[in-house]
């Protein structure tokens, strides 16, 4: 006999998770299906315990680098123990409170692996789930190339690089998007020699090409060597490691390769094409309102081709609920949503990127500023480079931001709502920023912008 809910969500991850919360906050019943645990790769796998050894390797470099700053410290190494063991209690805490929250909520969690049988609905072990509404949220996994194999101890994906015991002391990261850059950061900061393998142009290259050029800069400081234009060929095993063979180049020798690739959507067996949902090259197709082809069927998160971050999905399992409870929710513009990359230093951005501005409105119509950090003393005191550039219509709203810089994730909430509110630069130019702080870059940005520069050379 089946259970009858309002919404039967597949997969507990920050989409299917966030759903579940709203839905059951609106009064509504809510099966939440997971095979492995709630919080998904997120919580587990991706963005907490990443941060989390980022975090360890700016402790590393900050003790390296304290006589900069008249601190007497030595560094004697990574203890990967200490490092495992910091990151899982993280992990483990926030775990815990998002399982409390998952009984406070009133939601059903039913533990096991769940298959989509119906358009109404999924059986775990034999047991079915009916829904009014059912959602698809199981995510995504890490991809390899045709012909590359996994092997999980010298050919690994993020998911290995997780739980490794020890610092390897040479890697290969076949990937610069954002995973890749953020394991070769972490690598780099814990003492690897670091090679970084890219088919395309540029490091980052969802990011406008002055982000990339100021990360490539940094990288090469820091001693990360980078190949780009450089498409990755084959991969045989050595004694000490491996050997990857590029077509340009030569071959490059290393303890382990990351394989970081980007990541595909989880859907083969679960019965979506059964009954009918459309897959494209895996990902499931949703319109705006994140509906599929199939009545009564959704879909969220990094299943749906996009962006892939959690707060995507966040914020796609909000939506999705307050709609099921009528309250017709403005869609979601992935456009608008920010984007942070963590490596040191970091990229963060919001909006269009010049490029793409002037693809949009043609180059006459678009503007743009660079705000050096060397200006701003909140920087000077980090010793970080990098800058703000804001991106305008001509004499319209901003179209985007894109920051460099250590610790500028953190500005990204003031330029989302920036961006998302259509301000104008002179709009922002009259808001006053704490001195010194590095939020000041962005007001110091719209300041010049307004036509009214203040820490501006020439
Ligand atoms: C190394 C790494 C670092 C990242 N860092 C960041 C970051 O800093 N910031 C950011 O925003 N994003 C980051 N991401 C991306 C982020 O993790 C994802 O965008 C996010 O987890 C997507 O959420 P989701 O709910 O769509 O899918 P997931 O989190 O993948 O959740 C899907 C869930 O479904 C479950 N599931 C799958 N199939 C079934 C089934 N048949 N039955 C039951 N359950 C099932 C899975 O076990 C999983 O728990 C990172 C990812 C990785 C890999």
């Amino acid at each position: 006999m089946a259970n009858n809910f309002d919404v039967v969500i597949l997969g507990g991850g920050s989409g299917g998770y966030a759903c579940a919360f709203r839905a059951a906050e609106l009064g509504m019943s809510v099966a939440l299906v997971e095979k492995d645990k709630v919080g998904g790769t997120c919580l587990h796998y991706g963005c907490i315990p990443t941060k989390a050894l980022l975090h360890a390797a700016e402790v590393a470099d900050a003790t390296r680098e304290s006589t900069q700053f008249g601190v007497s410290a030595s560094f004697d190494g990574i203890d990967m123990a200490g490092v495992n063991a910091y990151k899982d209690s993280v992990v483990g805490r926030l775990y815990k409170g998002l399982q409390g929250l998952v009984k406070a909520r009133g939601v059903t969690l039913v533990e096991g692996e769940g298959r989509l049988v119906a358009p109404n609905a999924v059986d775990v072990n034999g047991a079915g789930y009916e829904g009014r509404h059912v959602v698809l949220a199981t995510g995504s996994y890490a991809k390899s190339l045709p012909g590359l194999e996994i092997d999980g101890e010298r050919v690994i994906t993020s998911y290995e690089a997780l739980t490794m015991d020890r610092v390897p002391g040479s890697v290969v990261v076949l990937g610069g998007g954002v995973i890749g850059v953020e394991f070769a950061s972490v690598w780099r900061s814990f003492g690897a020699e670091v090679t970084i393998i890219e088919a395309l142009p540029r490091l980052v290259p969802g990011e406008d090409e002055a982000c990339s050029k100021a990360v490539e800069r940094a990288f090469r400081r820091r001693g990360i060597a980078f190949r780009t234009n450089t498409p990755f060929k084959s991969v045989d095993h050595t004694d000490g490691g491996v050997r990857v063979v590029v077509e340009s180049g030569d071959p490059i020798e290393a303890e382990i390769l990351l394989v970081a690739v980007g990541r595909g959507a989880v859907t083969d067996g679960l019965g979506y094409d059964t009954v009918g949902v459309k897959l494209d090259r895996g990902f499931v197709p949703a319109d705006e309102r994140l509906r599929t082809n199939v009545d009564g069927v959704y879909a969220l998160g990094d299943l749906v081709p996009g962006l892939q971050l959690a707060h995507r999905g966040f914020g796609h399992g909000i939506f999705l609920a307050e709609d099921f409870a009528g309250q017709n929710p403005v869609p979601i513009d992935d456009m608008g949503i920010p984007r942070v990359t963590y490596c040191e230093p970091e990229v963060a951005s919001v909006g269009l990127t010049e490029a793409q501005a002037q693809d949009r409105l043609g180059p006459d119509k678009v503007e743009s500023l660079q705000y050096d950090l060397a200006g701003n003393g909140r920087s000077q005191i980090l010793k970080t480079q990098g800058f703000v550039k804001v991106v305008r219509e001509k004499d319209g709203p901003v179209l985007g931001v894109h920051m460099v810089g250590s610790r500028v994730g953190e500005l990204i909430a003031e330029s989302q709502l920036i961006y998302n509110w259509e301000a104008l630069p002179s709009e922002v130019a009259q808001l006053i920023h704490a001195h010194p702080t590095q939020g000041e870059a962005i007001g110091e940005a719209h300041l010049a912008l307004a036509g009214k520069p203040l820490h501006v050379h020439g």
